[in-house]
């Protein structure tokens, strides 16, 4: 596995750990429960952490020095693909490692993965994540993704000897705007954890979170302009201030963005603290509970304590989330775009709205609080629908597609 730019054990909720991360972490999980070997390569970023780390029996963590050891924005990381490219090769090499699959995630990887094709014969398997014209489409001018992610991408959907796509619209564009072989793209959606996102007490989960009574929203993820986190806020604001409510207004739980916790309190990492600005222009204060990024286990405990998960995205590939609350029993209310529109069927596993429209993710919202048939309805509904995305699934998906590249390619085909 090839995470170039973050660490797929990184802390989750911060601006470039989320989805990819989980996804490296979990499908290498099950790959090694059917006896796969999986070593994951990513780019150090400190100076004290050791070059391998075993994870499990059959899963390593290997981080590679290229370029400066400390975070750097992940744009500058282009130039030192070459020098991770060869260290991987290096260490492979020097323990006599065969691999028979390179699994690259995100375009930098991808990159990386080819270069590292010039030293070891084996098939490359990309997954894109995100793709930069996707999010150009609905990207304001400061936050459009350069032309080099453009044009790499379509090299790399020449270069890919398979591509994994987490929904079929983005099989379609890669095939229609890129020129993408259909043959070489497999959609296979990430997975979820059905054992950990089950439905579970609400009151208990509200109590352990210290969470208030009265209808609660949650959101969960990164703090990025395509989460449509400026939206949500709009559409709070008219949920809380235009209606009337029979008893306490809804509140807002978010979780994601760093908060720091000392002796002498708790401070807010820079996005956090712009959005709390934001919530308190929109006279949102009270109503918004900023709890920060959480680890995953207590993720669970969230999504059981709300009434609605709202996942207002201007672009999700997938969207984690959403399933993850679905697998808790829990509606949603979702933009109309890219993965959502699969893995959430309108009004019965949740609502779908179009992206960055207040009014109508005001009223969805509105109407999931207040509707208690349709709420009860849809929490049925949400978890049917999650039980399609099994790890054990996805996982198989994911090895078929390994062996028909094993099986074409004559060295490991021969091994
Ligand atoms: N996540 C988490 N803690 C947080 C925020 C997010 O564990 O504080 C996880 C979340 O549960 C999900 C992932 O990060 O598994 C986000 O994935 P998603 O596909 O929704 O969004 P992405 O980050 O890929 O844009």
């Amino acid at each position: 596995m090839i995470s170039v730019h973050t660490s797929p054990f990184a802390m989750l909720g911060g601006r470039d750990a989320g989805g990819m991360n989980v996804y490296v972490r979990e499908l290498s999980r099950h790959l090694v429960e059917r006896g796969v070997a999986v070593d994951i390569y990513t780019r150090r970023t400190d100076r004290l952490s050791p070059h391998i780390t075993p994870i499990t029996d059959g899963m390593r963590l290997i981080q590679v020095e290229a370029g400066p050891p400390h975070p750097i924005d992940k744009d500058s990381l282009f130039c030192y693909l070459p020098e991770f490219a060869s260290d991987v090769a290096y260490l492979a090499i020097s323990e006599g490692l065969r691999y028979d699959a390179i699994h690259a995630h995100y375009w930098l990887s991808g990159w990386a993965g080819h270069l590292l094709g010039r030293y070891i014969d084996a098939p490359l398997v990309l997954m894109f994540h995100t793709l930069a014209h996707l999010k150009n489409a609905v990207a304001q001018d400061e936050h459009r993704e350069t032309t080099l992610r453009l044009q790499v991408e379509r090299r790399l959907v020449d270069l890919a000897d398979a591509i994994i796509s987490a929904n079929p619209d983005e099989r379609e564009e890669m095939i229609r705007r890129l020129g993408a072989d259909p043959a070489r793209i497999h959609t296979v959606p990430p997975g979820v954890d059905l054992e950990r996102f089950r439905p579970a007490d609400g009151h208990a989960a509200r109590h352990r979170l210290g969470l208030p009574e009265g209808p609660l929203v949650l959101f969960v993820g990164r703090i990025d302009p395509v989460k449509g986190i400026d939206t949500l806020f709009d559409a709070f604001r008219r949920l809380v201030h235009d209606h009337e409510w029979d008893g306490p207004a809804p509140r807002l739980v978010f979780v994601g963005g760093l908060i720091q916790i000392d002796d002498h309190g708790s401070t807010m990492d820079a996005d956090l603290q712009r959005l709390a600005a934001r919530a308190e222009a929109l006279g949102l204060s009270d109503y918004v509970l900023f709890h920060g990024a959480q680890p995953r286990e207590r993720l669970p405990l969230y999504y059981n304590a709300v009434d609605v998960c709202a996942v207002p995205s201007r672009y999700e590939s997938f969207g984690l989330v959403a399933v993850e609350a679905m697998a808790c029993g829990t509606p949603i209310v979702a933009s109309r775009v890219g993965g959502l529109r699969f893995t959430i069927e309108d009004d019965v596993s949740g609502l779908l709205v179009p992206h960055s429209d207040p009014a109508a993710l005001a009223a969805a919202l509105r109407r999931v609080l207040t509707d208690h048939d349709l709420r009860s309805r849809m929490q049925v509904g949400a978890r049917q629908a999650a039980v399609n995305y099994s790890w054990q699934t996805i996982t198989s998906a994911v090895l078929g597609v390994y062996e028909h590249l094993a099986a074409a390619n004559p060295v490991i085909a021969s091994a």
